[in-house]
């Protein structure tokens, strides 16, 4: 099979026979081999029915059906877990992406040697509250992850070569920085594909703002999962250490004063009335906090964690 595309889907009811159709058009036109998954993300209205019907009218139309909402990252991981193409291509279900791009990104992965095209909406239509905060969001990515050429991570419309989708697990809201869990899995050629981008059609975005809080956290476990993901008693334990030995040592130095003063006879101000007192008291109870906020971590990292608990109920 040439080519699977993936197309996570929440309550998008009215776009999804018109996106099936479009679809069918450019797999017709190319003679591409292909497959449609649909994963529906719990959606609360007809959304499965219809997914149902389009595999009636199309025999190359499946659907995945989740029993709640678990959000677009689970439903990615489980669309690549059932893809078979030897390309898949992920888009959104609301029409905001063109099928008329797979073509270029299928030719991209097939015969030019790339590992994984993400699309650039270049000329995006969404709203400013969106699109400044994406652009900070994207320079972070550049830096902290170190691909540098790609301007947009999180368009949903990408082409994978197969060996990616199967090495690599998105979870929690990874989703956003597919490019950069690809890079991880070894992966190196990740290319970049302007792509058209239009206004949604139907309905409205699925992302509130939290989407922003939640992408901040995972830009966060981005820059630290490399270095301390494994080990975060390497990142919490020393500064742990270093505030609390911080801390015994100006309570060490007060005592010593004091006694040195008992030994002279000179005038001597009680502990507790010394600001210094305060701040070494802050600096232990400081240090031993980080020190078992470390200690957590190690044990949740060893002890693996609840990426993919998500529940399936139906598949067609
Ligand atoms: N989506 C999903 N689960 C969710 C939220 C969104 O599967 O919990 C799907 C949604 O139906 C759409 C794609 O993810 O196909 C992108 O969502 P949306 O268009 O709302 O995001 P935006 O374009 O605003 O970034
Ligand atoms: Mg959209």
């Amino acid at each position: 099979m040439d080519i699977s595309v993936v197309i996570p889907l929440y309550n998008e009811e009215e776009s999804l026979p018109e996106l099936a159709a479009w679809i069918k058009r450019v797999m017709d036109a190319n003679n591409f081999s292909y497959e449609i998954i649909m994963v529906d993300d719990g959606s609360k209205d007809r959304s499965w029915e219809v997914v149902q019907a389009l595999k009636r009218e199309n025999e190359h139309v499946s659907g995945v059906r989740f029993r709640r909402n678990y959000g677009k990252s689970a439903a990615l991981n489980v669309g690549f877990a059932a893809a078979q193409g030897d390309v898949v291509i992920t888009m959104d279900a609301d029409l905001q992406d063109s099928p008329d791009e797979i073509p270029e990104l299928y030719d991209r992965i097939k015969n030019q040697g790339a590992d994984l095209v993400s699309g650039w909406k270049k000329k995006r239509y969404d709203p400013l509250t969106k699109t400044i905060p994406t652009k900070l969001f994207n320079s972070a990515t550049r830096s902290m992850s170190g691909i540098d050429n790609l301007h947009d991570f999180n368009c949903g419309l990408k082409a994978y070569k197969k060996d990616v989708v199967k090495s690599i697990e998105v979870y929690g809201e990874m989703h956003r920085y597919i490019p950069v869990l690809a890079k991880w899995a070894g992966f190196n050629n990740i290319q970049e594909q302007v792509v058209q981008h239009y206004p949604r059609k139907y309905g409205t975005t699925k992302f509130g703002p939290g989407r922003f809080v939640k992408g901040f956290l995972d830009l966060m476990s981005i820059f630290f999962v490399g270095k301390f993901a494994k080990r975060p008693m390497h990142f919490f334990g020393p500064l742990g250490v270093i505030s609390f030995l911080l801390g015994i040592f100006i309570t060490i130095w007060l005592i010593c004063e004091k006694l040195m003063s008992i030994a002279n006879g000179t005038e001597y101000r009680n502990v507790t009335d010394q600001p210094l007192f305060y701040l070494s008291l802050v600096a232990i109870l400081i240090g031993s906090q980080l020190f078992l906020t470390g200690f957590v971590a190690e044990l949740v990292s060893r002890n693996g964690s609840d990426r993919n608990k998500y529940h399936i109920d139906q598949v067609i």
